[in-house]
């Protein structure tokens, strides 16, 4: 309902002749999503929430004529009934550090000067001037900046082994094929805050010494591709994008790719193969892609939230950037928490913050007042963490010391009453209906996996049965070809690990 919010308040402003004095700017999400449509009147900041077209009226005169806020747009504490006038006093964005998102509902994304004035650019425009090429990669490799993607490795020893590959062609990749469910963190980047992302790129290009980029998003993306269309033609019209860049010599270009939305497509060789016009099909590796990628030249392959860190990670220095998380994750990580719990939305912390925090301090714990059963990190490639793991911080190695996986950040809250092998069996279906059916444990396995599963949901498992999805979890795993098949038992192991009760309880031959 935003679009149609600001249309309304665009009318009653100029009806109320108010068009000189107040200016209605549309942004992207301010990643609160159970508050929306959001209205943020400047440079009061104050913060209306859940605004509905019937309030525009007395928005318009009671805090634009009368300056008088309405309390009663405001967001309430769900206990006590206390007002949060302000944007940054509401816990969900207090218990935030929001770094990346900083300009996501602040900025109206389609307009490149909005980022230029709160010192977009200024990063490549001193990676340009100020570092040579090897400078720029080895602040990136000195931040320990690592993907996030999901596999966590180190985003300057990619880059550098891309640069250090033969030959004069390279290639940098935006991958923007989100699709875990649950997931929206990249989406809200792209469609919130696009040339943070271009810009990621920019300095990737210079570091790496490639000259063109592809940015490759998912068609159901519709909204982040207008943007990025409109954020590629707005830098080209800048001179940020094309030949000698700001009089530097470097030149870059960015090339658009619309994916069909192949789940598979965000691996990153079934993406290059994507690109190339090809099937979408994951290929072994060796060779890596920083070795032969795509069109078989070297290539850096990095997601979207990863490219967004590199302009901050220039601006403030890899000693700064350092402070934020921890020693071995730094930075921050952007989360799409969703599910059970009262505030779904996006929230961006430091690495290393606890599982409790982020969901019983911004996450504003369960909704309803349940118990708090499971979390599922990393979508359909993840695992799920429970109670026990609440005061764990979330960073790549404790979480994987715990068989977990940070994944490409979604959280999906579950309470006490979700039933975890329909979990494992909702997650299942996902994977089996997204395997690209190349290699045989993957295409064979996943549909036996998900007929037991199912057949347990529906109360007509037998022991036999557990036994067989059991075996079939660790033969898909250890032989499958790439990281979807590779990952798939996730779901099942981790909920059969905190949750066996739950399988035999569905059982019908109790031995
Ligand atoms: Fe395709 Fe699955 Fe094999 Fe990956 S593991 S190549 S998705 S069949």
């Amino acid at each position: 309902g935003s679009a149609k919010l600001a249309e309304l308040l665009t009318e009653e402003i100029k009806k109320r002749e108010l068009s000189n004095e107040v200016l209605v700017k549309r942004t992207s999400c301010h990643g609160f999503c159970e508050n929306g449509p959001i209205v943020h009147v400047k440079p009061e900041s104050i913060f209306y929430t859940k605004v509905k077209p019937e309030d525009v009226n007395e928005i318009v005169s009671s805090h634009l004529i009368e300056e008088k806020y309405v309390e009663g747009l405001m967001f309430h504490d769900p206990d006590s009934g206390h007002p949060y006038p302000h944007f940054s006093d509401i816990p969900f964005y207090a218990r935030q550090t929001r770094v990346l998102l900083e300009r996501c509902g602040q900025i109206d994304p389609e307009q490149i000067a909005d980022y230029v004035a709160l010192g977009g650019y200024l990063s490549l425009v001193q990676a340009l001037q100020r570092m040579s090429p090897e400078q720029a990669l080895e602040e990136v490799k000195l931040s320990g900046l690592r993907g996030r993607g999901g596999a966590g490795f180190p985003t300057g020893r990619k880059w550098e082994s891309a640069r250090r590959a033969a030959g004069a062609i390279k290639y940098i990749i935006c991958n923007a094929d989100e699709g875990d469910p649950g997931a929206f963190m990249d989406r809200s980047v792209l469609e919130g805050d696009p040339h943070s992302v271009l810009e990621g790129m920019l300095i990737a290009g210079y570091a790496v010494g490639a000259s063109t980029g592809y940015v490759y998003c998912r068609a159901e993306y519709p909204l982040a591709i207008q943007r990025l269309k409109t954020a590629i033609k707005q830098a080209r019209e800048y001179g940020l994008l094309g030949n000698n860049i700001l009089g530097s010599g470097f030149s870059f270009d960015i090339v658009l790719k619309e994916g069909a939305g192949a789940f598979v497509c965000g691996e990153g060789t079934a993406l290059q193969a994507s690109i190339e016009g090809m099937r979408g099909m994951p290929r072994v590796k060796p060779p890596r892609s920083t070795e032969k990628g795509l069109w078989e030249k070297p290539t850096v392959l990095n997601n979207v939230e990863t490219l967004a860190n590199i302009p901050l990670i220039i601006k403030i220095g890899a000693e700064e950037y350092k402070k934020l998380g921890t020693a071995s994750s730094p930075g921050t990580k952007i989360f799409a928490i969703s599910g059970s719990v009262a505030n779904a939305g996006l929230v961006e912390v430091p690495m290393g913050v606890s599982l409790r925090e982020i969901i019983f301090g911004a996450g504003g714990g369960i909704r309803g007042g349940k118990a708090f059963k499971a979390v599922q990190l990393g979508g359909p490639s993840g695992g799920c963490l429970t109670e026990q793991h609440l005061d764990m911080p979330v960073d790549f190695d404790s979480l994987s010391s715990a068989g977990a996986t940070i994944g490409s950040g979604g959280m999906v809250v579950m309470d006490e009453d979700t039933c975890m092998v329909d979990v494992a069996r909702f997650f299942l279906a996902f994977t089996q209906a997204e395997s690209c059916g190349k290699c045989t444990p993957c295409r064979e396995g996943t549909k036996r996996m998900l007929e037991i599963l199912q057949s347990m949901c529906q109360g007509r498992a037998t022991m036999e049965d557990l036994e067989n999805l059991e075996r079939l979890c660790r033969v898909v795993k250890a032989t499958a070809l790439c990281g979807l098949g590779q990952a798939c038992a996730n779901p099942v192991l981790s909920t059969l690990k905190y949750f066996k009760s739950e399988y035999l309880a569905h059982i019908v031959d109790k031995r």
